[in-house]
């Protein structure tokens, strides 16, 4: 985790963190009210929304991950076409 960081595309403030997989990923600098990744030591865990309502109200601070408030999260995934599939966000 090096701070300093920012997006490539947009510029805003990020900071990276190593989820428990391993995988590397980008969150917003600033803790967020509405994010949903927390810090596990040197991890990051993603909660779903119900852990991440307990883990705030336990005072934690969580973090959004990036690609979610980057205006230009489309270019992150250059390789797929957009239209492909509109699933994922469901909401009722
Ligand atoms: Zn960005």
């Amino acid at each position: 985790v090096s701070p300093g960081d920012e997006c490539n595309y947009c510029r805003a403030p990020i900071r990276w963190m190593t989820t428990v997989n391993g995988k590397a990923m980008p969150v917003d600098a600033q803790p967020s009210e509405r994010g949903n990744v927390i810090r596990l030591g040197e991890h990051a865990g993603v909660l779903g929304p119900r852990q991440a309502d307990a883990a705030r109200y336990a005072g934690n601070q969580l973090f959004m991950p990036h690609v979610a408030t980057c205006p230009d999260a489309d270019k992150w995934r250059g390789k797929k076409p957009a239209r492909a599939g509109a699933g994922r966000r469901r909401r009722r």
